[in-house]
């Protein structure tokens, strides 16, 4: 039987902490058979379709008011959600259920001993949203050790695995997004992980930092309990704690423009930051051009750019939707009245 709760406040479960109900109702599913309830009341309720929005952290998720339909919440399993499959020396395939924190996911494998998810320590979120966003920080994304993805198909009241090559990964992308509307439920991925611990230091950044390690500190932890640590410091020093100051992390994303916009822009600001996108192209950094338009650490209502990283917008204590939205709006007329370049957000508006 699926538990439709009404009047929920949905606050706590999106990490801005904006404070609005889902008119429609709210679900949660914890285990197997409350994902099969859940299925079977859409199949029989296919208008629901249209007003359905899957709602995992929330991490990624700004609410601009309440939202008129229903929410389904894949929430942590009763059972811990984490099983190991298979294991032949080198390679561990491990299952985890679409509710299990991801930040919890990353810390039980290091535990186990099961390795390639250090550089993802501390992102936000869940299991079932890390193939739908293709989470990615310091030179790893999700797609290097997705192996496959277990999905409720709502439209066609079927279930079905994606292979890592038939999920469409792209920059923060998968065919799970591709369709503007609520059709997979992610259910459960399994990862392929490593039985033996190599870091990865591809991100420069990240190389000074585990450089600097003490050695005295090195002889007490164990280097892939150490990665994860350095991970979790560098992304602390620029990135707000959703526990303590409510954000999206990243609002916009870095917008991409080719050769000649690029060196057009060059010319006028030669300290603009920029990287090489192939193709002739290049991604300009957004952070960069809302700071020189001076949004840096501004408010606007009770909304404000976090002032260690303009690339995020953040809660001042009692911000709505409306104040979020109304902040983005005067960013992206600013960033486009000064470079003429029209910024985007990565956060998902609902
Ligand atoms: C402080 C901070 C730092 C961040 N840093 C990073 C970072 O370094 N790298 C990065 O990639 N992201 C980062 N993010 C963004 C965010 O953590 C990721 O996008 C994350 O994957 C979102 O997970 P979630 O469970 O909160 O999904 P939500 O925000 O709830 O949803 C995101 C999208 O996924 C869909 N979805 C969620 N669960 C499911 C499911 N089970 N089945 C189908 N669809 C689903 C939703 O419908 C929505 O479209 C950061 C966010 C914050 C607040």
């Amino acid at each position: 039987m699926m538990n439709l709760l009404h009047d929920i406040s949905l606050k706590p479960y999106n990490t801005f902490g904006i404070d609005v109900v889902a008119k429609q109702g709210f679900v949660e599913l914890r285990c197997a058979s409350d994902y099969d309830s859940f299925a079977e009341y859409i199949s029989q309720n296919k208008q629901m379709l249209d007003h359905l929005f899957i709602l995992g952290g929330g991490s990624n998720v700004v609410f601009s008011g309440d939202y008129d339909g229903l929410v389904v919440h894949p929430a942590d399993p009763i059972d811990g959600g984490i099983r190991l499959l298979s294991s032949d020396g080198d390679i561990c395939m491990v299952e985890a259920r679409a509710g299990v924190v991801w930040d919890d996911f990353v810390s039980f494998c290091i535990r186990n001993g099961w390795y390639g998810l250090e550089n993802l320590a501390g992102i936000p979120g869940t299991v079932g949203a890390s193939p739908v966003q293709n989470i990615g920080a310091y030179g790893r994304e999700a797609k290097d050790v997705i192996d496959r993805v277990h999905v409720y198909d709502l439209w066609h009241d079927s279930q079905c695995w994606f292979e890592n090559s038939e999920c469409h990964f792209g920059y923060r992308h998968s065919i799970f997004k591709e369709i503007g509307r609520a059709r997979y439920l992610v259910d459960r991925v399994v990862f392929r992980l490593a039985s033996h611990f190599v870091p990865d230091l591809s991100y420069k950044g990240l190389e000074e930092a585990w450089n600097s390690i003490d050695e005295h500190e090195r002889e007490f932890v164990d280097d892939a309990t150490l990665m994860s640590m350095t991970v979790r410091k560098v992304r602390n020093s620029k990135l707000p704690d959703p526990k303590y100051i409510g954000s999206a992390g990243s609002f916009f994303k870095n917008p991409v423009v080719d050769g000649d916009v690029y060196r057009h822009l060059k010319e006028l600001y030669p300290n603009v930051v920029a990287f090489p996108a192939g193709d002739n192209k290049y991604k300009i950094s957004a952070g960069w051009m809302i700071e020189q338009c001076g949004w840096k650490g501004r408010d606007m209502g009770e909304a404000g750019v976090y002032e260690k990283q303009a690339l995020v917008l953040v809660n001042r204590g009692r911000c709505t939707g409306s104040d979020v939205v109304a902040l983005a709006e005067s960013v992206i007329n600013d960033v486009y009245s000064r470079f003429g370049i029209k910024l985007n957000p990565e956060a998902i508006i609902v």
